[in-house]
């Protein structure tokens, strides 16, 4: 089948280093603000200056966005520095006059990407620029094919030049990470479209300065293409999420410091590793499908003995023992109670199945 994400090509930015930033602050406050940042990032190599004009705010009263007067000073910035300018776009009036203002790239929020409505508008206002940027930042709750179909929605407009920011999603009551990040939603995103270039955003996904360094690390050891981060001339003084926001130079120190490793995708020592991998793996799945065979028999013996599936006393017990033996064997116990949670699951789904089940014969289907 066809995939509207097959069209794309590959994004028009100039980069002056190896790791390609988008940066600029939360939001356009002034004429001063956004061109004095503008003028540090310059300095610093950034290429690409994002300011937000129209706030997505989650409580109402608090700074919305300076709106449609802010596109006169991102044009100074485009005319002064040269730099290529990016704002946030949420219905069909943002994109008609940052059209008309010449953006160059228009990026679509967590808030927006979750209504198809909001999207599809901002598509239908987009069609035929093949000219313009669109990056798309993941929805706020974590389902990728919602995230991907945001995506759809623009480059089915003509839209030709799309990437995807990853922002980290919602939770509630998690306060390590303002969002949590959820790489493994990159990860399978970058495994259906190996082409689509990939953006953090470490400084929503952290929501603190001192996480913009690690994520920004972490974004790029897991292979993302460049980094979205929020910068301003005077941070404590920021009218929007000042916490996150870092200055420019505070910025350059951040990339200096970032370790950019090789692309190589393997060498001899590396495959040896990997056919070691592959042979665990290999074990794991046999020992997991004896394990459940075995289940289901337990299943059938309970349901003949007219015994309940469900029995919290074994399973604290399995659980209490593979705890210490995971301490013993170096594992992390969080990690070996996720794995036992699953193993569990799925062995009372499967004695449920046999519960139910009228053929007594079917216990060793697997
Ligand atoms: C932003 O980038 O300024 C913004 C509002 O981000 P998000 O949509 O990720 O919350
Ligand atoms: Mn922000």
């Amino acid at each position: 089948m066809k995939d509207y994400l097959d069209n794309i090509s590959r994004l028009p930015f100039k980069r002056a280093s190896n790791t390609l930033i988008i940066a600029g602050p939360c939001s356009a406050e002034s004429q001063e603000q956004i061109l004095s940042t503008a003028r540090e990032l310059k300095s610093i190599g950034v290429t690409v200056f994002r300011a937000g004009l129209w706030k997505p705010r989650t409580l109402p009263g608090t700074f919305e966005g300076v709106g449609t007067k802010g596109l006169e000073w991102l044009k100074l910035v485009k005319q002064e520095t040269g730099m290529q300018v990016a704002t946030e776009v949420a219905t069909r009036e943002h994109v008609a006059a940052a059209l008309y203002a010449g953006i160059d790239v228009m990026w679509i929020g967590a808030r927006t990407c979750t209504n198809p409505f909001a999207v599809q508008e901002i598509a239908n206002a987009l069609k035929g620029h093949d000219e313009i940027t669109v990056l798309v930042k993941n929805p706020v709750n974590p389902d990728l094919d919602l995230w991907i179909g945001g995506m759809q929605r623009i480059v089915n407009a003509g839209v030709v030049m799309v990437g995807a920011i990853l922002r980290g999603f919602s939770s509630y009551g998690n306060n390590y990470y303002r969002n949590v990040p959820e790489w493994q939603i990159a990860i399978e995103l970058h495994r259906r479209y190996p082409h689509l270039p990939i953006f953090c955003d470490p400084s929503h996904m952290g929501g603190k300065r001192e996480l913009i360094a690690p994520l920004s690390q972490q974004a790029l050891d897991m292979g993302l293409d460049g980094l979205f981060i929020e910068s301003h001339c005077n941070p404590d003084e920021a009218l929007s999420d000042k916490d996150q926001q870092i200055s420019p130079f505070e910025l350059r120190d951040i990339v200096k410091s970032l370790i950019i490793r090789g692309k190589r995708q393997s060498t001899e020592i590396l495959d040896m590793l990997r056919c070691q991998i592959d042979a665990c793996d290999e074990d794991l799945l046999n020992t997991l499908s004896k394990r459940i065979n075995v289940c289901r028999m337990i299943g059938a013996y309970k349901k003949e003995h007219g015994m309940q599936v469900v029995q919290t006393n074994r399973y604290d017990s399995i659980l209490q023992k593979s705890l210490s033996q995971a301490e013993s064997l170096g594992l992390s116990s969080e990690f070996i109670k996720n794995v036992f949670s699953a193993i569990h699951q799925e062995s009372v789904r499967q004695q449920i199945e046999i519960m139910n089940a009228t053929d007594m014969g079917s216990f060793t289907k697997g």
